[in-house]
């Protein structure tokens, strides 16, 4: 399994910087995992807008989802792509994502995307990847974390969540933790984000192969994240930048544009 970063700040985009997006590969079969402003330009360096085979979506909130408005433009009224490709989504967002949209166009989405809600608990397969949602904890919306398994390896990812025992359950034993580490310890820290220091004692806590450290805040140094990180967790720390390459199942280890990475 390959896993792309298309964007990786936090809540708002850094100067050039794309919101959350991964592009995780295997066998040919390529799903877009949450699609904040910006991934899709960044996802087109690596497939075409035809090759993208599924989507999954964490939760509602704009810095996650919106780019699935241009994706639709493109894949329904320019023909890039065939109809029905499947959008995962957690229960309830269907109704909230039409509401950007016309009457004719709300028709034309449920041509273009098969639309299926999600709850947490709920298991289903997409291409070669098996796939479980989890409910995290994030402000009482219907937010996912996603465990995408195939081949013998497993990537665990939050999405936006606070503390919760699911982010562990989630992540239980998984080649890879990608973790929103939104804090730093000099934060405030709330009850529907993760701290660096909270997502390395879940990594932990689930005896993960590796954390890999997303959604900072722009303008907080990721040096002091992943040395946060690495006094909770004894594995290695990387924190995710647009174009970091994580492989699951080979060597492993994250690659790419020179992220910030310790041992
Ligand atoms: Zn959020």
């Amino acid at each position: 399994m390959k896993v792309t970063v298309l964007g990786a700040s936090g809540s708002w985009p850094d100067r050039g910087t794309a919101l959350s997006g991964y592009l995780v590969e295997h066998d040919g079969y390529s799903m877009w995992v949450d699609c904040g402003s910006g991934t899709m330009a960044n996802l087109q360096k690596y497939i075409s807008i035809a090759e993208v085979d599924a989507m999954l979506i964490t939760h509602e909130h704009a810095d996650h989802c919106v780019d699935v408005y241009p994706l639709f433009y493109a894949r329904y009224y320019n023909r890039q792509g065939e109809d029905h490709m499947p959008l995962y989504i957690p229960k309830g967002l269907d109704t909230r994502m039409m509401n950007l949209l016309s009457e004719e166009s709300v028709e034309g989405f449920h041509i273009g995307f098969d639309v299926h809600e999600i709850v947490g608990g709920e298991a289903f397969e997409s291409g070669p990847f098996h796939v479980t949602a989890n409910a995290m904890e994030h402000l009482g919306l219907p937010a996912l974390g996603y465990r995408i398994a195939t081949d013998g390896v497993a990537l665990a990812y939050t999405g936006d969540t606070g503390p919760s025992p699911n982010v562990a359950d989630l992540a239980r034993d998984a080649d890879i933790l990608l973790a929103e580490a939104t804090y730093q310890d000099a934060d405030t820290l709330t009850p529907f984000h993760l701290s660096a220091r909270q997502a390395a004692e879940a990594a932990t806590e689930a005896g993960v192969g590796e954390l890999v450290l997303t959604h900072l805040i722009p303008s907080r140094d990721p040096a002091i994240s992943l040395d946060e990180a690495q006094q909770a967790f004894a594995g290695p720390v990387a924190a995710a930048v647009e174009g970091l390459v994580l492989s699951l199942g080979g060597e492993s280890a994250a690659s790419g544009d020179g992220a910030p990475r310790s041992a």
